[in-house]
């Protein structure tokens, strides 16, 4: 009898630094460091910087709450564990990455 295994992904809010957005137009992603010095109330840009559409408000508001909470949350990360299923390689999406500053 062959024992039933399952894979699962473990990561620690410590190892968790970004957040990625992709557009849902043009499949831009930016990613953005939830722990860069942001010295604006909004965290999250309000528009795609490679189509410029504006992204989904109910997207950009949650991912400023996510990091209000990420950041509360840092100083007990280690206690602190994400799980969930690893993503299957081959249907990753591919498309390259749009780094963005807080400056
Ligand atoms: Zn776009």
């Amino acid at each position: 009898m062959m024992p039933y295994m399952q894979k699962e992904l473990v990561v620690s809010l410590e190892d968790i630094q970004c957040v990625g957005i992709q557009c849902q137009y043009c499949g831009a992603r930016v990613i953005l460091d939830m722990q860069a010095k942001v010295t604006r109330e909004m965290f999250s840009p309000q528009r795609c910087p490679g189509c410029g559409k504006d992204y989904d408000s109910a997207i950009t508001n949650n991912l400023d709450d996510l990091r209000r909470v990420y950041t509360a949350m840092v100083p007990r990360a280690r206690w602190i564990t994400l799980r969930g299923k690893p993503q299957d390689a081959s249907t990753q999406d591919r498309q390259a990455e749009v780094g963005m500053s807080h400056l």
